[in-house]
């Protein structure tokens, strides 16, 4: 029997999933071929050598992984890492591809593939197993650059039998949405922390998830029984029966936790001594809205628009918008949807809006969100078009990414007076008076100016994810920086503080809707620091309603002021945990 084998990650979503392994290895880009003008060929080879450095660049990030990790499973991983760095350095496969650019004048991609082909023709007329396993190599190289040429989103999950576990990696925030929870068990990869959009979307699938775990690939292979813990991170591979018994009993305690917790669902959010809080959701996909409705949610405080945008090489015309916003708004009835416009860039590309910007331009401090939309007015004017129309049949507010100044929420009001105006042309009914727009308030210039903002706003809403990011200067998708992300850090909350001060003079609503709102450890600090309302992954509603539902707010005020008289995240975090076991 194989030997049991164990991994640590982050757990980012939880649950306990046990069952057979699908391992995600090689898998190609669909690629067509392209004839391409002369003087185009050096461009194309500029490609090919920009994919070749990425792979190195994504290769070294794995090698970094697995540098402190002394087991068989990383030992062999690092093998084959250093196999494939060697064969980005100088290969007949690279230099082979890019000669086939010029000779024969084709796009990059295609050229790639050829050239793997030619290869592994020769490679197969060998009878040699040693040759055999360099092939896997080779073919493994030539997907990886051919995937980060086409950049095309791929369909990765079609032939995974029903009940696996995917292993990969790396998953994408698109990848991840195309897993389906009823097909899928749950999820662990190598790469990735618990703050990115990856990691948002398990927790809005509700799909147990391990990310971060060192070593795992070369560890693990298609059809091992793995057991993963959403919750602590670990994993287990080939479990012995007592570790398998061990983990199933955790997990029937853990789902005797939920159904306890749907006791409270149509209880009110309200704290001991009568103070009401709103508690709504955020969704990522049309998928999630069962669980919205399991979970009660009183509206949806943030409907991350992105998702209409993935897995696709066009942007969705103003019909299709439409209709997946309907199919969301439809099912809130009277109750609140606040649409957020598409925020695309950084670890959220989408190839069809990137397209002809240059690499780099849609980083983290580039054109991302808002930035991007004020780029690009006709999309922007496009998803308010269909906005409007979708608004007709609920009550809808409009909330805008990556604001840093008050020009871009006048700009965007602006764009939505044009749009309506064009749809009033068109004989289309709009809601009068138009939905109520709002910013987020993620970027601390934004945080710091709140009070200017709100004077442009009808509402604002913290982003506490990317406000941590940037205050902190903690990239939020990098596992080697993830420990220092800490959105109790003092400048944070001072941040968010001010921000709640200045809706509360400005009498407009705020709201919480970064990945804090839904941790019931946070839940104390942000009532105490002035917030009413937060939203939050569906899954985590009724435990943070439970939190609210056994404390005071009074009691939550005054810890709130004791923690911002400190300066110091550690104590902050001990002030915060013995308030909370009080409870
Ligand atoms: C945030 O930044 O906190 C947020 C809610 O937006 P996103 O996670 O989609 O960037
Ligand atoms: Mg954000």
């Amino acid at each position: 029997m194989a030997k049991e084998q164990h991994f640590d990650g982050v757990g980012v979503a939880k649950g306990i999933a046990m069952g057979p392994a699908y391992v995600r290895e090689s898998w190609a880009a669909d690629v067509a071929e392209r004839h391409i003008p002369k003087n185009a060929v050096a461009k194309e080879q500029k490609r090919l050598k920009d994919a070749v450095q990425l792979a190195r660049r994504q290769i070294r990030r794995l090698q970094s992984r697995i540098a402190s990790k002394t087991n068989a499973a990383a030992e062999e991983l690092g093998f084959m890492l250093d196999a494939y760095l060697h064969m980005l350095q100088d290969s007949r496969l690279v230099r082979g591809a890019d000669q086939r650019i010029a000779d024969k004048q084709v796009n990059a991609e295609a050229a790639v593939k050829a050239e793997t082909d030619a290869i592994a023709e020769v490679f197969l007329n060998m009878d040699d197993t040693y040759i055999a396993a360099r092939l896997d190599d080779i073919l493994e190289v030539g997907n990886r650059l051919q995937r980060n040429l086409t950049k095309a989103p791929v369909k990765l999950f079609s032939a995974v039998p029903e009940g696996s576990i995917i292993v990969a990696e790396q998953l994408t925030p698109a990848d991840t949405a195309q897993l389906d929870p009823a097909m899928v068990k749950g999820a662990a990869t190598m790469l990735g922390s618990a703050e990115g959009h990856t990691a948002i979307m398990a927790r809005a699938l509700a799909l147990p998830t391990v990310l971060g775990a060192s070593g795992l690939m070369g560890g693990v292979k298609t059809g091992d029984f793995i057991i993963i813990d959403g919750s602590s991170g670990h994993i287990i591979v080939n479990p012995s029966p007592r570790t398998k018994t061990t983990f199933e009993a955790r997990r029937a305690k853990h789902l005797k936790e939920v159904r306890s917790l749907n006791r409270l669902r149509n209880l009110p959010a309200i704290t001991r001594d009568g103070s009401e809080v709103v508690l709504e959701a955020n969704v990522e996909l049309p998928i999630e809205m069962d669980m919205v409705m399991q979970a009660g949610a009183e509206g949806i405080g943030l409907l991350r628009s992105e998702f209409m945008f993935m897995n696709r090489d066009d942007v969705p015309s103003e019909d299709e918008q439409v209709e997946s916003l309907r199919s969301v708004i439809g099912v809130m009835g009277k109750r609140p949807v606040t649409i957020r416009t598409l925020d695309v860039g950084a670890e959220k590309p989408v190839a069809a809006l990137l397209n002809g910007i240059e690499e780099g331009a849609a980083s983290n401090l580039g054109l991302r969100g808002i930035r991007l939309s004020l780029a690009q007015t006709d999309v922007l004017e496009t998803q308010f078009r269909a906005i409007l129309r979708a608004a007709n049949s609920g009550t809808v507010r409009i909330l805008l990414p990556m604001v840093s100044t008050v020009g871009e929420v006048r700009k965007a009001r602006e764009i939505l007076k044009k749009a309506a105006a064009r749809l009033i042309r068109r004989g289309v009914v709009i809601p009068d008076p138009l939905p109520q727009i709002g910013a987020m308030i993620e970027v601390p210039g934004a945080a710091l100016a709140a009070d200017a903002l709100a004077q442009v706003c009808d509402f604002l809403a913290i982003g506490s994810n990317d406000l941590t990011m940037y205050t902190l200067a903690i990239d939020r998708g990098n596992e080697h920086v993830a420990h220092m992300f800490d959105p109790l850090h003092p400048g944070v909350l001072r941040l968010i503080q001010f921000a709640a001060g200045a809706a509360l003079r400005a009498r407009i609503p705020i709201s919480i809707c970064g990945e804090m709102a839904g941790d019931p450890r946070y839940t104390a600090l942000l009532l105490g620091l002035g917030l009413r309302e937060l939203s939050m992954a569906p899954s985590n509603i009724l435990q943070v309603k439970k939190r609210i539902r056994e404390m005071d707010m009074a009691a939550a005020n005054h810890r709130a002021g004791v923690i911002m008289d400190q300066v110091d995240a550690g104590r902050i975090a001990m002030l915060l945990d013995d308030f909370n076991a009080l409870a």
